[in-house]
């Protein structure tokens, strides 16, 4: 399976748990839950979607800083050296990423 189709199951899987999140925030907030609880599924929430975020990035072929958590996607500063966006820490990668973005191709299906 390519990893253009491998990044969508993964984002699809996501997009479910997603929903189900919302779901749940919503009937919390329509049975006028306390809001310590409704703000504790936003953070679940908030979280399942950097994770999804981080995860379809790697199978994209982007670094991610582990610095943080949930992971922060990384970008591209120049070839085969990334940087995070938030702490600056840069990492250099030894070969082309394979599934770099860089190349046109990797845009095909
Ligand atoms: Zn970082």
């Amino acid at each position: 399976m390519s990893e253009w189709l491998l990044a969508a199951k993964s984002a699809a899987e996501s997009l479910v748990h997603f929903r189900g999140l919302l779901e749940a925030l919503r009937k919390l907030v329509e049975a006028g839950a306390p809001k310590d609880e409704i703000v504790q599924k936003l953070k679940e929430a908030e979280q399942q979607v950097s994770s999804a975020e981080a995860h379809m990035a790697q199978r994209l072929g982007y670094e991610i800083c582990r610095a943080h958590w949930p992971p922060v996607v990384m970008l591209e500063k120049e070839p085969r050296l990334w940087c995070c966006p938030e702490c600056g820490r840069q990492v250099k990668s030894a070969t082309l990423n394979a599934g770099s973005l860089h190349t046109e191709s990797k845009w095909r299906i």
